[in-house]
């Protein structure tokens, strides 16, 4: 089971008509959402289970621009921005604080990478440095093991997945959005080339507007309309711990473990370096789209066979739109944790950390990250299907874009002047044979 998200109540009444429709309720479409509602459209938001229940209340929180994509540092600047001035503009609370975020360079090879990479952010107004040893260790009192070198990042942050996108969507609804959870959309209904209707379980929207923000699901919406967005699914592995007295301020990422500090006291904990790729029918269908991504991050992931194979396979086949949907089935999606990984972990973090000794493993959970070939997202209208605009691909790093994207979607929509140069986000990237390669990886 995730773990608990502030809910959110449905609003009751399904309305017949609206500007734009928005299909999922995580960080991406809450705040897709409240920047369309702010703008005055009549906005409707469609979650399919309750809001945050998948990726946006499972991720570790982290909102940073280290180690980031360059495509994405126009965006994730302005994220940041949006994130520090968020809870003054909802008036509620995401849990966003400035900590900084530390990446351990323990080889020769990663530190002159980040090197490299400190210097490219800085020519887009990034700050970042890279700390000594003694400096790190500075960072990080009782490291009884400081890494040789580290990425520091002193203005990224974090704020807290179980109430970020729920405080959102409540603020979308008092900028005048309808939010329906337990609604799933069975699919877009076109004509002439152009978005007529969001066809959802409690009835038809009619609507020019929709906006796709349905993470791991986007690629199985995109397909009833002819559109083959490459995805895949990664599996990673989270768990919390009880309240810690007197631990690390910054959030960490080393080779063994990666830990931020929460809200409540305890830490979001993750084993740094595996990810379970499981093999699934779109794997063959992709393998060549995701072989440098898969060359990059071979040490990392874990291909596993198993039964989500033949679920992909059974939920694979079209529907009719008055026939229950595999979106009503499966209102969560909920892996099982890979709880070894998580406890080795653990183990390494509390052998290097001493404050961490008398902490116990509260929970822990699983979450599928929606990754695209070049692990950049989509951010894009869809060339085919007038009014179709599509939110996706997050590759692992969402959520701290997250209010950026939703501002970027908000953009496309009204036709405004756009935050970031959608450019790198586009969809036809995987179509007009530019191949588009990663460069940061998940
Ligand atoms: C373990 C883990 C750790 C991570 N750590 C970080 C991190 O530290 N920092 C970071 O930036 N990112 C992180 N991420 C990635 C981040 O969580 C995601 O990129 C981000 O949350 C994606 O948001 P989203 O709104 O696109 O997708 P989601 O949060 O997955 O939301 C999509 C929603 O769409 C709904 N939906 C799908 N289909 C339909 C339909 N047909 N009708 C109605 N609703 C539908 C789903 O139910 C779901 O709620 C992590 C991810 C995981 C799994």
């Amino acid at each position: 089971m995730g773990p608990h998200v502030v809910p959110v109540a449905s609003d009751l009444a399904c309305p017949a008509a609206a500007d734009v429709v928005v299909v999922g309720g995580g960080i991406i479409g809450t705040t897709s959402a409240l920047y369309l509602a702010e703008r005055g459209l009549k906005v409707v938001l469609c979650e399919k289970g309750h809001i945050a229940g998948e990726q946006s209340s499972r991720n570790w929180g982290w909102c940073r621009q280290a180690k980031r994509d360059p495509r994405e540092f126009d965006l994730i600047r302005e994220a940041l921005g949006l994130w520090r001035g968020m809870d003054a503009r909802i008036g509620a609370a995401t849990g966003f604080t400035t900590t900084g975020i530390l990446f351990a360079a323990n080889t020769p090879e990663r530190e002159a990478s980040f090197a490299d990479w400190v210097k490219e952010a800085a020519g887009a107004g990034i700050h970042a440095q890279m700390l000594s040893k003694a400096e790190a260790a500075k960072q990080l009192p009782g490291d009884t093991a400081p890494s040789k070198a580290a990425l520091w990042c002193a203005s990224d942050g974090r704020a807290e997945p179980q109430k970020a996108a729920p405080a959102i969507a409540e603020a979308a609804r008092r900028a005048g959005a309808v939010i329906l959870t337990d609604c799933a959309v069975r699919g877009v209904e076109t004509g002439g080339g152009k978005v007529v209707a969001a066809v959802t379980e409690r009835g038809r929207i009619a609507t020019s507007t929709v906006v796709v923000a349905g993470g791991a699901w986007t690629r199985r919406i995109l397909k009833d309309l002819g559109i083959d967005l490459p995805q895949l699914k990664v599996r990673a592995n989270v768990l919390r711990t009880s309240p810690v007295e007197n631990g690390p301020i910054p959030a960490l990422w080393d080779h063994d473990f990666a830990f931020r500090r929460r809200e409540d006291g305890g830490y979001t904990i993750a084993n740094g370096h595996v990810n379970v790729v499981p093999i699934v029918p779109d794997s063959f269908r992709f393998c060549l789209d995701f072989l440098p991504a898969l060359r990059m991050e071979f040490a990392s992931l874990r291909l596993r066979f198993g039964p989500r194979f033949f679920t992909e396979w059974q939920e694979a086949g079209r529907r009719a739109l008055d026939e229950p949907s595999v979106y009503e089935a499966v209102r969560v999606l909920d892996p099982t944790p890979d709880t070894s990984y998580l406890r080795s972990a653990f183990a390494a973090l509390q052998r290097r950390f001493p404050v961490f000794a008398g902490a116990r493993i509260v929970q822990s959970w699983a979450g599928f990250i929606d990754a695209t070939p070049d692990a950049v997202p989509v951010i894009s209208p869809v060339d085919s299907v007038s009014g179709l605009v599509v939110a996706t691909g997050f590759s692992g790093h969402g959520f701290g874009i997250g209010p950026g994207a939703g501002h970027l979607v908000a953009d496309l929509v009204t036709g405004a002047r756009p935050i970031a140069d959608p450019k790198d986000f586009r969809l036809s990237r995987f179509f007009d044979g530019s191949r588009p390669r990663p460069m940061a990886g998940l």
